[in-house]
């Protein structure tokens, strides 16, 4: 009977153009796939940095390995606690402005930690456009999470509002939103936080290496401890390695430490591959041409993009949608750009709302302006094609 059932929601996905193809590349370049036998530009990755292929990293990351071992071997906890993770967490606590950070294997991990302990007991308050990671995490927690109209700040404060006086409330939002790209209120949502006495919880996973004067996130140094208790980053997406962190205080890192069965019952990271983040926490600090670089071809890509009248999403972040609406016709547009060399993401629901897919077009400052130029003359070729 199993067999029936899974058969029959997989035929209906099909159905619905929702199948998602899990194809086979090999990287070419700095900022190159090969796939299906076609080179293609990536502009579907979240290596915004250019990080992800540093030989730097891998050579941190092989020097690691032979110093600490390929394995964590045991979780932090037991024994898997080793020098290269300790000098991270206290790195990302500096790169944030926390007095702590606690590193996790990834930031599903992170955010269901954070969820499963802050939200026990509580009335969490999540943006209706948040990381399912998040909304899991509520799940973990046994927590209904209430989502509130994307970056409303109204519509959070009439929750709360109604929300009963006695009970922990937990207001948790992403700093980027990773499918539009826009960048959270975070100064706002603090605001109506502190006045409704709820914890304010920031996933800044698109957000840190890219945002703030230093790759410090959209919360960071801006938004304090006090604004942000708990801030969750990750590092497999600016930074080019793999694995997260929650900064905050010590009563937030000694709860998640001793509370998080997503922290507790898990084999720490591979050191190595600490190491190769640490060795991209320096290039961040050592290289701001490379966040100089991207915020240039951000600039460039809005520009034109607008000049050709191409619906783009109101978005600073390296993060640029093409707002098509439609599944099939998503579909269609990333096909034909693959046929043509270029990788973009198709977005289509339940990743984003019904009638809001898109493609999802990720600039990294290791693109040139000119190969941008030709994938924004490729799409405004093709929205001339279908209006013809
Ligand atoms: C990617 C992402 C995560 C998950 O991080 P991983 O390290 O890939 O598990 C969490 N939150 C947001 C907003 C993300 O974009």
């Amino acid at each position: 009977m199993w067999r029936e059932t899974l058969a029959h929601r997989l035929e209906t996905r099909r159905a619905k153009s929702l199948w998602r193809d899990r194809a086979l590349y090999r990287p070419a370049g700095d900022a190159g796939l090969i796939g299906s036998g076609r080179r293609l530009h990536d502009f579907a990755g979240n290596d915004y940095l250019g990080l992800a292929r540093d030989p730097r990293l891998a050579e941190a990351q092989a020097e690691g390995a032979h110093r600490h071992g390929s394995g964590g071997r045991a979780s932090h906890l037991v024994c898997g606690h080793l020098s290269p993770h300790h000098a991270l967490e206290e790195r990302l606590a500096a790169l944030t402005g926390r007095p702590r950070a606690l590193l996790f294997s990834t930031g599903y991990m992170a955010n269901l930690a954070v969820l499963q302990v802050l939200g026990d007991g509580a009335r969490v308050f999540q943006d209706r456009l948040n990381h399912a990671s998040l909304l899991d995490g509520a799940a973990l927690a046994g927590a209904r999470s209430r989502r509130f109209h994307h970056a409303d700040l109204a519509d959070l404060e009439r929750l709360l509002t109604r929300a009963p006086a006695d009970t922990a409330r937990l207001v948790v939002s992403d700093g980027v939103f990773s499918m539009d790209g826009d960048v959270a209120d975070v100064g706002g949502l603090a605001d109506v936080a502190r006045r409704h006495a709820a914890a304010l919880v920031i996933d800044d996973a698109h957000g840190i290496g890219v945002l703030g004067e230093h790759g410090d996130g959209s919360a960071g140094f801006r938004h304090p401890v006090d604004a942000v208790p708990v801030l969750v980053g990750t590092l497999g997406k600016a930074l080019g390695s793999a694995g997260a962190f929650v900064a905050g205080d010590d009563l937030l890192i000694d709860a998640l430490t001793q509370l998080a069965r997503p922290y507790i019952y898990t084999t720490a990271q591979p050191p190595g591959v600490a190491c190769a983040t640490l060795r991209a926490l320096d290039i961040l600090a050592a290289e701001p041409e490379r966040r100089r670089h991207l915020q240039a071809l951000i600039t460039h890509w809005r520009t034109r993009g607008a000049a050709l009248g191409l619906p783009l999403l109101p978005s600073a972040t390296p993060i640029q949608p093409v707002l098509l609406g439609d599944s099939t016709r998503t579909l269609s547009w990333a096909r034909r750009l693959h046929e043509q060399g270029f990788l973009v993401g198709a977005i289509r629901p339940p990743t984003v709302p019904r009638g809001r897919a898109r493609l999802r077009v990720t600039l990294s400052a290791a693109h040139d302006r000119a190969t941008l130029d030709e994938l924004l003359d490729r799409l405004a070729a093709l929205a001339a094609e279908e209006a013809s």
